[in-house]
C-alpha cells in the first residue's frame, strides 16, 4: 500500500511522516497493551495522561520553551484562538493587527468585535507579496498586545525577523510554520497553532502562553476560551481532543528523532530552494512573491494562463501528486512543502513542473 500513496502537497491537513503513520497503525488496536485504541481511552486515565503529558514534554524540549510559559491543548484548531485571544488579552481594550495575509486579516476581524482593533500594516496593496520591514509597521504606544501570522499559508510569505513592539507582547500565528525551524519563544508573548499542517492532525490549537499573560478571565467570556481556566485544569476542563494530542505527540516524537528544529530547518531551506530556484529560472512560470518574504512552507506560482494552470493540475493528479491546485482566493498552483513533504516529494514536482514546461511553451 505504500507504493500507491501519492505525493500529498495539500495546505492542510496535510501529509504526514511515514513513519508517524505506521506507528499510529501498529498502536490503533491495543496501545501499548492497554487492550484498547487511544481513541477508547478515557482522559482520565493514566495510560492517557502519560500520552498528554509527553506530548507536551517533547513539544517543550523542541521549542526550548522556557519555564514561565504554559502549553495549553485546546480545541477549535487556530480560528479559535482568533477570539479566545481577544478576550483574554485585551486588557485595556486595544490590540494591533498585522495583516499579511488571509488568516492575519481574519484574526484581526474578529478581534475587532471585542475591541478597538488598529491595522498596524495591511499587504493589500501589493498583493500580500511582501512582509513589511519594522519601518513600514504603524504600532500604536501601549497597546495589550500586536498580533501577526509568521506564514502566510495562502500567499506563501513568511517572517524573517522579530519585529519590535514598543513594548507589547508579540502574539504569533504560527499555524503553517510551527516546528519547521528554531523560534526564540521568549521573544513572544503567545504562540498559537492549529496542528493539522505541521503538528499532526485537524482537532487541536496548540497555544503557548508566558504565564503573566493569563490574567483572571472576564465574567462572561464563553469557558473554553478562558486561558486561566484552561491553564489550571491543564487543558482538560473538559475532554479535551485526545487523539489529536495524541497525534501531536508522534510527530514532535518524530521530528526530535530526525534531529531537531536545526534539522528541519536545513531540510526544509533544501526542498524550497530546490523549487524556488527552479521556478525563478523559468520564464514560463510566474512566482510572484518577493525574495526576501518568501515562505518555505507554501509556494504559489502560476503558469502563463488559467488554462494552463488547469491543465497542470490535472496532469499532476495523473502523475500522482495531488492538492497542487491553488487556493480559491488566487487560484494558480500552490505547493505546500511542510516538515513531512520529503526531498524526493519535491524532486518529483519539479521534474513534472521541466517535463510541463518543455510541452506547453
Ligand atoms: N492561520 C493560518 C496561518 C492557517 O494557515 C490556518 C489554516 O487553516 C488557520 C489559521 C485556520 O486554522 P484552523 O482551520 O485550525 O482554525
Amino acid at each position: 500500500t505504500d507504493q500507491k500513496r501519492v505525493y500529498n502537497f495539500a495546505a492542510g491537513p496535510s501529509t504526514l511522516p511515514l513513519e508517524v503513520l505506521k506507528t499510529a497503525q501498529e498502536q490503533m488496536l491495543n496501545y501499548k497493551g492497554s487492550g484498547m485504541s487511544v481513541m477508547e481511552m478515557s482522559h482520565r486515565s493514566s495510560a492517557y495522561q502519560e500520552i498528554f503529558d509527553e506530548t507536551k514534554a517533547t513539544l517543550k524540549r523542541l521549542l526550548k520553551i522556557p519555564d514561565n510559559y504554559k502549553i495549553l491543548l485546546l480545541h477549535g484548531g487556530a480560528t479559535q484562538q482568533f477570539s479566545a485571544l481577544a478576550l483574554n488579552l485585551m486588557q485595556t481594550g486595544k490590540a494591533d493587527y498585522i495583516v499579511t495575509g488571509s488568516f492575519s486579516g481574519k484574526a484581526a476581524k474578529e478581534a475587532a468585535k471585542f475591541g478597538d482593533v488598529h491595522i498596524a500594516y495591511d499587504g493589500k496593496e501589493n498583493n500580500y507579496t511582501h512582509i513589511p520591514t519594522q519601518d513600514e509597521l504603524d504600532i500604536r504606544e501601549g497597546v495589550d498586545y500586536v498580533h501577526l501570522c509568521e506564514n502566510n499559508t495562502i500567499y506563501g510569505t513568511e517572517w524573517n525577523y522579530v519585529p519590535d513592539t514598543k513594548g507589547a507582547p508579540l502574539v504569533a500565528d504560527m499555524s503553517s510554520d510551527i516546528l519547521s525551524r528554531p523560534v526564540d519563544v521568549s521573544k513572544y508573548g503567545v504562540i498559537y497553532a492549529g496542528a493539522q499542517k505541521n503538528m499532526g492532525i485537524a482537532g487541536l490549537g496548540v497555544v503557548i502562553i508566558r504565564e503573566d499573560l493569563i490574567k483572571p478571565h472576564k465574567e462572561n467570556i464563553p469557558v473554553l476560551a478562558e486561558y486561566d481556566t484552561m491553564a489550571a485544569k491543564d487543558s482538560m476542563y473538559n475532554t479535551p481532543p485526545a487523539y489529536a494530542i495524541y497525534m501531536a505527540g508522534l510527530v514532535a516524537k518524530w521530528v526530535e528523532d530526525q534531529g531537531g528544529l536545526e534539522e528541519m530547518a536545513k531540510r526544509n531551506e533544501k526542498k524550497a530552494k530546490l523549487l524556488q530556484d527552479y521556478l525563478d529560472q523559468s520564464d514560463f512560470y510566474n512566482y510572484p512573491t518577493e525574495a526576501g518574504s518568501r515562505s518555505r512552507m507554501n509556494v504559489a506560482f502560476t503558469t502563463p494562463s488559467k488554462e494552463l494552470d488547469a491543465k497542470f493540475v490535472k496532469e499532476s493528479i495523473a502523475a500522482g501528486m495531488t492538492n497542487l491546485k491553488g487556493h480559491r482566493l488566487v487560484g494558480g498552483i500552490r505547493a505546500s512543502i511542510y516538515n513531512a513533504m520529503t526531498y524526493e516529494g519535491v524532486e518529483y514536482l519539479v521534474n513534472f513542473m521541466k517535463k510541463f514546461e518543455e510541452e506547453n511553451k
